[in-house]
């Protein structure tokens, strides 16, 4: 078996640190890859913090990986020996209910099984994320990168860009319509890229004024800072669609106020604890308060063939692994510009 090591979270409260485990020999349509790198996805944290009481441990957390093939079944097609290869949140679906057929793997009937902390389908272990040297997939949950891209600044583009695209695609974000950003963070830095890349007037809704010289930078054609109230109250009811990716509990009334008649708040940010809603915000605009998640096999490989046509990766800090707890720590401060992504040749 695959010898692999990675840094884990053993409990909600100690630091990741070195551990060491095995990853199974490569099935007949499997490939093993070599993790060059991996981003750091806020979901890692309140996974191995266990905020959403779903974590297991030890828990190797790490969703956008990128990597290099070192071995493949025999009845692989898609890859070869050398080939880099990119894998996100999903590792595996039932790959026979309605969803899973449509390639919207991420809703399968049955539960997709997520790249870390989630039960295996092949050999009932526990999965073990990017946060590590190697790891084994199916050929059919991972990905081909664009050659030309930065490698380091595509590993997000497996969570964050495509937790940003799919919604963003779905609500027909485009020319003529109004798009609010929520959060400047990992997600959305990529939402505002992808907001502008798809023609529509993007805003960014910042709660720091220092990033609204960057934002203008990713694309912003407008920043508003979301704790002025008199900046809020001019751009009430004047939005079609508004993307929260904010990580923190938050009150989402002052971004309702912001849509137009018949728009919609799409939340993709997890806070451990839900929002409430303002009826009356809604009933007084016909406004809808909607909810997204990552994308399917398919349309996460159209977002990076699109990301390839276009140029489009993440603006990153490339940390040694042996940063992870500090980045964990300035993550929680706002303090990311726009995404860590670990080097994972720092592991060695
Ligand atoms: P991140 O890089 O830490 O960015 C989060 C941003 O949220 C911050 O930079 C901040 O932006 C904003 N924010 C923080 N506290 C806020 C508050 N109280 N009010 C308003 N805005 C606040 O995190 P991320 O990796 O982008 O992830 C964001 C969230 O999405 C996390 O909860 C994560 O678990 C979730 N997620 C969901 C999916 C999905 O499929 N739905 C996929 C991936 C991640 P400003 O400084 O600009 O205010
Ligand atoms: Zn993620
Ligand atoms: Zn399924």
């Amino acid at each position: 078996m695959p010898a692999s090591k990675g840094f884990a979270a053993q409990n909600p409260q100690t630091p990741l640190a070195p551990y060491n485990f095995s990853r199974r020999e490569p099935g007949p349509t499997e490939i093993l890859v070599d993790v060059l790198y991996c981003g750091v996805c806020h979901s890692d944290l309140h996974m191995a913090r266990n905020e959403w009481g779903q974590a297991v441990y030890p828990l190797v957390p790490g969703h956008e990986i990128v990597g290099r093939v070192t071995a493949t079944g025999k009845e692989v097609k898609n890859f070869k020996t050398g080939d880099v290869a990119a894998i996100g949140v999903i590792v595996d679906s039932c790959r026979h209910c309605a969803p899973c057929k449509r390639g919207e793997e991420h809703f399968c009937d049955e539960g997709a099984t997520l790249t870390y902390a989630a039960k295996d389908r092949v050999d009932g272990s526990i999965t073990m994320g990017g946060y590590s040297a190697n790891y084994v997939v199916d050929e059919r949950f991972a990905h081909t990168v664009p050659a030309h891209l930065d490698l380091a600044a595509v590993a997000p583009l497996l969570c964050a860009g495509i937790t940003t695209y799919s919604p963003l695609r779905h609500w027909k974000v485009g020319p003529g319509k109004k798009v609010g950003i929520v959060g400047l963070g990992g997600l959305g830095h990529m939402g505002l890229k992808f907001a502008h890349a798809f023609g529509a007037h993007a805003v960014q809704l910042t709660t720091s004024l220092k990033k609204k010289e960057d934002a203008l930078k990713l694309g912003a054609d407008e920043v508003v800072v979301s704790t002025d109230a008199n900046a809020m109250k001019a751009h009430a009811k004047s939005f079609d669609f508004i993307l929260d990716t904010a990580s923190a509990p938050h009150d989402i009334d002052p971004y309702l106020q912001l849509l137009k008649q018949d728009g919609t708040l799409t939340l993709v940010g997890l806070p451990e604890k839900p929002p409430a809603v303002n009826v009356f915000s809604l009933i007084t605009r016909r406004a809808s308060v909607a909810g997204s998640m990552i994308g399917g096999m398919p349309e996460t490989q159209q977002m990076l063939d699109y990301c390839g046509q276009k140029n489009i990766t993440a603006d990153v800090e490339v940390i040694p692994i042996q940063k992870i707890n500090e980045a964990f720590e300035r993550m929680l401060k706002q303090d990311v510009k726009y995404r860590f992504v670990i080097d994972m040749s720092s592991l060695k």
